[in-house]
């Protein structure tokens, strides 16, 4: 077995153990394996090792990628932060964005949707960490923007992302986790049908489990510690 396999055998055994531990059917956690700065070779690996759905940070690199792995077997998730310059690339080669942030992005994105392919999903990220990060829309507005974003052709919104702060104190990340929890709960009480928690990474994914996580996002864990710059 190879190294990735092994390891992607370990990841899966680790989510099934949070899910069981904490009164949940693994079936309902899918893992992503984030491939950002591994070679294509690394993603085929992966695959073969029965890994379907992989995530990219940055746009030209992932792009690259999905022409020179041509598999659609694949499912390609968009996870970083997407400058509007670069949505079209996103709406036309990704299925899944998880870091929609912003109305304008999210019309220009249903705008270069190709309406032949399937509607692109979508996670809103939220920033749960306050002061702390910059990334997400603040709690506060997400409510407008998702009234805003489920009118838009192109998109269909699927839940919420986040990323908090990196931590050692397990029940602050609990608690941020658990924050993003009630927004999709208090979102789907308003009406919607979210199905979505994209959260937990190499380093927290137990507690995003514990905490309702039903896409777990792995880099790390499963291809090794990346090497900056990227290549
Ligand atoms: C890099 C990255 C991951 C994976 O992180 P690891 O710690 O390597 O598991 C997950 N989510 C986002 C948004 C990332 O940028």
């Amino acid at each position: 077995m190879t190294t990735i396999a092994s390891r992607l055998q370990a990841v899966r055994a680790r989510v099934a153990d949070a899910a069981r531990l904490h009164g949940r059917n693994p079936d309902d956690i899918s893992l992503l394996a984030v491939s950002k700065t591994w070679p294509a070779d690394a993603v085929r690996e992966a695959r073969a090792a029965g890994q379907r759905c992989f995530g990219e940070n940055y746009v030209r690199e992932g792009l690259a990628k999905i022409s020179a792995l041509a598999d659609p077997g694949l499912e390609w998730h968009f996870i970083g932060p997407l400058q509007s310059n670069k949505s079209a690339d996103v709406a036309r080669a990704f299925a899944w964005l998880h870091s929609l942030d912003r109305l304008k992005l999210a019309q220009r994105l249903s705008v270069q949707r190709p309406p032949t392919l399937p509607a692109l999903n979508v996670c809103i990220q939220v920033n749960v960490s306050g002061e702390a990060s910059k990334s997400g829309v603040a709690p506060q507005a997400l409510d407008a923007l998702v009234d805003r974003l489920v009118e838009l052709p192109g998109l269909r919104l699927r839940g919420l992302m986040c990323v908090p702060e990196p931590s050692a104190d397990e029940a602050l990340l609990r608690r941020r986790f658990a924050g993003l929890r009630e927004r999709l709960e208090a979102l789907n009480a308003r009406g919607f049908a979210l199905d979505t928690l994209s959260m937990g990474m190499s380093h927290d994914l137990d507690a995003a489990i514990a905490e309702g996580a039903t896409i777990v996002r792995v880099g790390t864990a499963i291809f090794g510690e990346r090497v900056y710059p990227r290549p």
